[in-house]
This record gives C-alpha cells, sequence and structure tokens, in this order.
C-alpha cells in the first residue's frame, strides 16, 4: 500500500497518520476526493495555494498552452510569460520592479538579501540588522527560519544568521525599542498566517511606516500567505493604504504552480546590480503563465469585493455558532478568506472530526482552526462547511 511504503522512501518531516492523513486523488472546485471517492470540501486549499480551487480551466489551459511552447528556457534568455506577469503586477500593486523565484522562503532571501545590499550601500555598511515580530513565519531557509520570531523552527539549527531582532506583533513601542543603528529594514506580514491568523491593526502599520520613514529604513511585508487576493484586495497592505518598500509573494501566485515573487520600489530595485541574484528555476515560463491566468481571473470585476463578502459572511455565520456553543470558541478573526478560530481546546479533534464528515481544514497547534477555502468558494460550500463544523462542534463539545 502506498501509505505503507512512503514511510520507507520519505524524510519523516511532515508526521503523516496512515489512519488520518489523505491520499487526495483528483479535485474540482472546492472539491477534492480521496483513493476510495470519497468528497471533501477542501478550506485547506493547499495552504492558501488553491486559491482558484481544484482543476481551474483558466489556469490548466494557460499552463498547457505553455508547455506546448517551451517548458523552461533558463535566465539567460528575455521570457514572454514573465514579462507579461511581472507587468501585472507592477500595474496593479506600489511596486515598480519584480524578481521571480519559486516559494515564500525564497522570495523572503530576496527580500532580506536586497535589504541589506541596498542599505549598505546607501547608509553605510552597518547596516544589516532586520527586525520581525514573534510569532511571525517567514520560511524554512536557515534566513528565513531566523528571520521567523518562533523558536521551535529554529531549534537544532544553530548556528542561525545574524541579524535579526524581534518584537512583539502590533506593539509599535516594542519594535521602536528594538531601533539601533545597524538596523536597516523591518518585516512584517500584514496578516500573519503560520502564527494563528492574526490580523496587524491598521495603526501598527501606520507606525511602522513612519518608523520606518523617520529611520531610513525599509518596510518589507511578506504576503506571500495573506497576499493575491487572500483578504479581499490584491493585496492585504491596500487595506490601511500602507505602502511597503518590499512586499513578497508565493503560495495562491501560480493557482498551484511554484512560484514566488519579489516586488519592490524602483529605487530599492537598484540595490541589485547584474550578478547579485538568481534563480534556475525562478520565474518558470509554465509557472509564470498559470500565474498571469490567475491574476486575470482575481482581477475581474467584482471578484475581490466578493471575496471580503463572502468572508464577511462566513464571519457572521461563526459568530451565530458561536452563541450556539458557549465557552468553546475564545476569538473569531481574519480578513476575507482568512480566518481563524481559536478554540480554548480540542481542535486536533474537530480538525479530525470535521475531516470524516467531509471537511478539510487545518488546526494551527492544538487550538487554532484555519480555514483557506478557493477565493471562488461558493456560499453554498461555506454554508454545507459551517453545517459540518456544526455537527462536529455537537459531537465534540456536547450540547446545542
Ligand atoms: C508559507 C509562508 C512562507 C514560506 O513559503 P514557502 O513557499 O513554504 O517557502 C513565508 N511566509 C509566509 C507568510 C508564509 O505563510
Amino acid at each position: 500500500m502506498l501509505k505503507d511504503e512512503e514511510k520507507h522512501f520519505i524524510i519523516n518531516t511532515y508526521n503523516r497518520q496512515p489512519d488520518f492523513t489523505l491520499l487526495i486523488t483528483r479535485g474540482k472546485g472546492t472539491l477534492v476526493w480521496d483513493e476510495n471517492g470519497k468528497a471533501y470540501l477542501d478550506f485547506v486549499g493547499g495552504l492558501a495555494v488553491n486559491a482558484l480551487g481544484h482543476a481551474c480551466p483558466p489556469v490548466i489551459n494557460a499552463a498547457w498552452e505553455q508547455m506546448n511552447k517551451v517548458i523552461h528556457t533558463s535566465n539567460l534568455y528575455y521570457s514572454e510569460p514573465q514579462v507579461k506577469l511581472a507587468k501585472c503586477l507592477v500595474e496593479n500593486s506600489a511596486a515598480d520592479r519584480v524578481f521571480f523565484c519559486n516559494s515564500g522562503a525564497e522570495a523572503n532571501e530576496a527580500a532580506i538579501k536586497l535589504a541589506r545590499k541596498f542599505s549598505k550601500l546607501h547608509l553605510g555598511a552597518a547596516k544589516i540588522e532586520i527586525i520581525t515580530a514573534l510569532n511571525s513565519f517567514h520560511g524554512r531557509t536557515l534566513a528565513t527560519i531566523t528571520a521567523t520570531g518562533q523558536e521551535k523552527f529554529q531549534k537544532g539549527f544553530e548556528p542561525l544568521v545574524p541579524g535579526f531582532r524581534y518584537a512583539r506583533f502590533n506593539d509599535l513601542d516594542s519594535f521602536q525599542s528594538q531601533l539601533n543603528d545597524s538596523t536597516c529594514a523591518i518585516m512584517v506580514e500584514p496578516v500573519q498566517g503560520e502564527g494563528g491568523v492574526h490580523v496587524a491593526a491598521a495603526d501598527f502599520l501606520v507606525g511602522l511606516r513612519r518608523l520606518c520613514d523617520e529611520n531610513r529604513l525599509l518596510l518589507i511585508f511578506d504576503e506571500v500567505q495573506c497576499g493575491t487576493g487572500r483578504t479581499g484586495k490584491l493585496f492585504a497592505y491596500e487595506h490601511d493604504a500602507v505602502l511597503p518598500d518590499i512586499i513578497t509573494l508565493a503560495k495562491a501566485l501560480g493557482g498551484g504552480f511554484p512560484i514566488g515573487a519579489m516586488l519592490c520600489r524602483e529605487k530599492v530595485a537598484s540595490g541589485f546590480s547584474p550578478g547579485d541574484h538568481a534563480s534556475t528555476f525562478g520565474g518558470n515560463p509554465v509557472a509564470c503563465a498559470a500565474a498571469f491566468a490567475v491574476m486575470q481571473e482575481i482581477l475581474q470585476e467584482g471578484f475581490l469585493d466578493d471575496v471580503t463578502d463572502k468572508g464577511i459572511y462566513f464571519q457572521e455565520k461563526l459568530r451565530l455558532l458561536n452563541r450556539k456553543f458557549p465557552g468553546v470558541i475564545i476569538e473569531i478573526r481574519g480578513k476575507g478568506l482568512m480566518i481563524g478560530v481559536e478554540l480554548k481546546e480540542k481542535g486536533q479533534a474537530v480538525q479530525r472530526l470535521c475531516q470524516q464528515k467531509g471537511l478539510l481544514v487545518n488546526c494551527i497547534g492544538d487550538r487554532i482552526l484555519r480555514f483557506l477555502p478557493p477565493l471562488n468558494v461558493s456560499r453554498e460550500e461555506l454554508d454545507l462547511a459551517l453545517e459540518v463544523l456544526q455537527n462536529t462542534f455537537t459531537e465534540v463539545f456536547g450540547g446545542e
């Protein structure tokens, strides 16, 4: 059996469990099917990757067409899909230029390298430190686990990369207190994802921008998870009209194809010269063609407003659920279709039973349920998911 076989051949980093971990064999829209043909509503969405659901025709067509032209060329050559996608990202953001890579961690690596290079060039060799938030998540490479303000991701991999300090999320004074003569940048997620779906307060982000302006620091927004339409805006920074100097994207951008991007303002882009940074697969033509198709869908009139409306709808229904089960939920939070439900306890049990009942939801730690449905999820599917959640609550927590 495949599940038995995999444990002999795959390094055990994901702790898959044969009695619980699914083998998904296909998907369509918000639905996926396991090897027994059982259907599930997918509110994990490939961890915020499958923004348009599974088997989305425009994404498939764009990728297929490009595959028939050329799959890979290397960055020694010009690339039409790269230029089309970069132009689209620039025209719809505060950024002027793009660097393509293959993942969120790589996009953040590029951002960290650029922040250091730019600052050393313009402000002196001592400018190397980046302040990030506690409870953040920026990736799994050495530099990005160091940027990540959670010890559990760092333990055992020391020595870490020098040049990072941590401050409390949503606490401007805490960030201010970490400032020193070596600081070159501040990096935060406008909505912390992996850390438990924590939304940055508007005045916090406005304050960070001011702090950066006053001290000649770069403001980096890691929008790997909260970007690309997830919060009801193409970029999460748009909610509070705080313009970052560098933005990183990945997850949803390729609609399932691996792609990452670092976007930045013109002035900052000049920090990189030819040869300073590169990626063999970065900006792969198929991934870029798929991402361009994703962008066209998301940018359609009304699409993002609908994400906002559905997010509000889902949160309202969750609040009704909260009233039926007093004391079970500690907090409901999020923006758009990036929604967290912090339970008092038993998150894993809820996750397991939801899955049995046909709803896939992610559980962070043992208490935070994270809902990341496709952005084109229907209201009927949201209702169905809520019904499963309610039945699950009844079984796990009793009463009603
Ligand atoms: C997932 C994530 C990353 C890392 O992305 P990978 O593609 O796994 O390297 C970085 N930042 C944030 C905010 C993320 O959610």
